[in-house]
C-alpha cells in the first residue's frame, strides 16, 4: 500500500472536509474521493427497495449495487442519486447503515480498489487514516467548533443553526461510539481546528504538514 500517494481526510459532520480534499487534490494533481457519499448511496438504494431495517439485506444490496463516485456526481445502478443521497431522510438513517458491518467490509474494499487503480488520491470519510489507509503519506482530522460546523451546514444547504447543530451532534456522537471502526484520530494523524479559517488558510497549513512530510 506504501506505494499509493494517499493523503487521509477524517472528521465530523461539516468540517469542511469534502471542500478541503476537492480543493487540495486539485492543486496536487490527484483524484478525489467522498467516501461518505458511498454510505449515502448505499442508504438511499436500501431506503428505495425498502429493506433498511434488514441487516442482511442491506449488506447484500452493499455487495451488488454499482457505484459511481466521482466529480460528475453520484450514479447507483446508473441512476444520478447526486441530489437523492443529501435528502434529510437519507442523512438521517445513514449512519445506523454505515454501523453494519458487512457494508463497511464492502465499501472499505471498493475503497482500496478506487485508490490502487489511481495510484492513490485524496480520500476523505471518517475511518480512511484508521482503518482503510494507516499507511497513507499524510494523515489529517478537520474539526471545527460545533456551531460554526452547523453554520456551514446551514450556508450550504439552508436549515436553522440550531436544529442543523442538534442533528450533526447526534451524528457524530453515533458514528464516534459505534463498535465497527468510530470515527477517532487516528495515530499520527494532525489535527487542523478549521474554526475561523478561511479554505485558503486550510489548504496552506495542509501544504505545510505536507512540506514537513517531505
Ligand atoms: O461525510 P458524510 O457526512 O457525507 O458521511 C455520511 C455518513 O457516512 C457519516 O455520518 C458516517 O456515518 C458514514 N461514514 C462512515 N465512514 C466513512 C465516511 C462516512 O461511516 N469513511
Amino acid at each position: 500500500m506504501s506505494d499509493l500517494r494517499v493523503i487521509a481526510i477524517d472528521g465530523p459532520a461539516g468540517a469542511g472536509k469534502s471542500t478541503v480534499a476537492r480543493a487540495l487534490a486539485a492543486r496536487l494533481g490527484l483524484e478525489y474521493l467522498d467516501t461518505g457519499a458511498m454510505y449515502r448511496a448505499v442508504t438511499f438504494a436500501a431506503l428505495r427497495r425498502g429493506v433498511l431495517d434488514d441487516a442482511a439485506a442491506v449488506a447484500a444490496l452493499a455487495r451488488d449495487v454499482t457505484l459511481e463516485v466521482g466529480e460528475h456526481g453520484v450514479l447507483v445502478d446508473g441512476v444520478d442519486a447526486t441530489v437523492e443521497i443529501r435528502s434529510a431522510e437519507v442523512t438521517r438513517q445513514v449512519s445506523r447503515v454505515a454501523a453494519n458491518s458487512a457494508v463497511r467490509t464492502e465499501l472499505v474494499a471498493r475503497q482500496r480498489e478506487w485508490a490502487k487503480v489511481r495510484g492513490g488520491g485524496v480520500i476523505e470519510g471518517r475511518d480512511i487514516a484508521s482503518v482503510v489507509f494507516p499507511d497513507a503519506e499524510l494523515k489529517l482530522y478537520l474539526t471545527a467548533s460545533p456551531r460554526v460546523r452547523a453554520e456551514r451546514r446551514v450556508a450550504e444547504a439552508g436549515g436553522d443553526v440550531d436544529e442543523v447543530e442538534a442533528q450533526i451532534a447526534a451524528r457524530d456522537s453515533y458514528d464516534s461510539s459505534r463498535a465497527d471502526s468510530p470515527l477517532v484520530q487516528a495515530d499520527g494523524s494532525r489535527v487542523v481546528d478549521t474554526t475561523g479559517m478561511s479554505i485558503d488558510e486550510v489548504l496552506g497549513a495542509i501544504e505545510g504538514l505536507l512540506q514537513e512530510q517531505e
